[in-house]
């Protein structure tokens, strides 16, 4: 039988249309939205993520402040201008893009973010929030993959989750959020043995990886939920971590790549905003 297909350009419009509402209640009440995006340097991928931020901005009515700065500016520099969008009230909202240049400390950088306006929530604040299971700013991508899921109906209790990748902006939220959700979770990484094995196991996988199309069929389990967060620029388009084609006769659903997971990240970042301003006015 042919698997599900996870849409994420349904579940992201499904999540752009209750942000519509939640903006129309604020406005309602005299605030904007605003969320400020900080670009370091002029890495193109950045340059495009950025702007696609900024345009889903204007459609929906959330004021975007920018910051474009140069590549060799300094850390004090980013500071002031950080601790400006933290005391401005018309900002609810901050995202450093990244990766930024080598000599900026991102530590430093991500915590000198209001932990309050840290719409990425990778602010370690909001990162012991989700440790702790209590509400905070949760991680775009990581978040809106539990959307998706739940859009769709998908138990998650009991199931078996294996997450292939243990990177702080998406692999390790992810686990967190399904262990919230009780799922049993291992996590993977390059020195995981027999990977295949491994992922054989899960009744969801999620493979947040970045290696074009390197989930094959033998690491699929038959009727697993198949979540691929990659997103490979290769030479033949943009392909995600699992080989869509070998899986997809294997599980029962899957995410394609593009307009899986990709467009949720940008819809839950917008939703996220809105929930920042709506905390922070109270
Ligand atoms: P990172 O490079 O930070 O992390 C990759 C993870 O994959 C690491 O934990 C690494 O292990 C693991 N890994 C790498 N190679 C292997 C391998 N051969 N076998 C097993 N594990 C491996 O990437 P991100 O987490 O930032 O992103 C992952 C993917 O998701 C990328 O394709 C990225 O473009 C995409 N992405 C998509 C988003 C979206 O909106 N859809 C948003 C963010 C990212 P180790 O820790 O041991 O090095």
């Amino acid at each position: 039988m042919a698997p599900l297909i996870i849409d994420g350009k349904t579940v992201s419009a499904a999540v752009e249309a209750e942000t519509v509402l939640r903006i129309a209640a604020l406005l309602e009440r005299g605030v904007t939205p605003g969320l400020a995006v900080v670009l370091v340097g002029e890495d193109p991928a950045s340059q495009s993520y950025v702007k696609m931020k900024e345009r889903d901005c204007e459609r929906l009515g959330i004021r975007s402040f920018d910051a474009r700065l140069p590549a060799d500016i300094t850390q004090e520099r980013l500071n002031d201008v950080i601790d400006g969008f933290n005391a401005d009230p018309h900002v609810h909202g901050i995202l450093v893009q990244q990766p930024f240049p080598r000599h900026l400390d991102v530590e430093s950088v991500v915590e000198r973010i209001s932990p309050a306006k840290d719409v990425d929530g990778f602010h370690p604040e909001n990162l012991g929030k989700l440790m702790r299971g209590v509400p905070g700013h949760r991680a775009c991508t990581p978040w809106g993959v539990m959307r998706m899921l739940d859009h769709y109906g998908l138990e998650l209790s009991g199931k078996r989750a294996v997450v292939v990748g243990r990177s702080l902006l998406v692999g390790k939220p992810m686990g967190l959020m399904l262990l919230e959700r009780n799922c049993t979770v291992t996590y993977c990484h390059s020195r995981t043995v027999d990977l295949p094995a491994v992922c054989r196991e899960a009744d969801i996988l999620v493979a947040a990886i970045g290696r074009p199309k390197m989930i094959g069929a033998e690491y699929v389990r038959e009727g697993a939920v198949v979540i691929d967060v990659g997103i490979n620029r290769t030479e033949a388009g943009m392909v995600g971590d699992v080989d869509f084609d070998a899986v997809a006769p294997i599980c029962s659903a899957i995410t394609p790549v593009p307009g899986g997971v990709g467009p949720m990240t940008r819809a839950i970042l917008m939703s996220n905003t809105v929930g920042a301003a709506e905390a922070l006015t109270a």
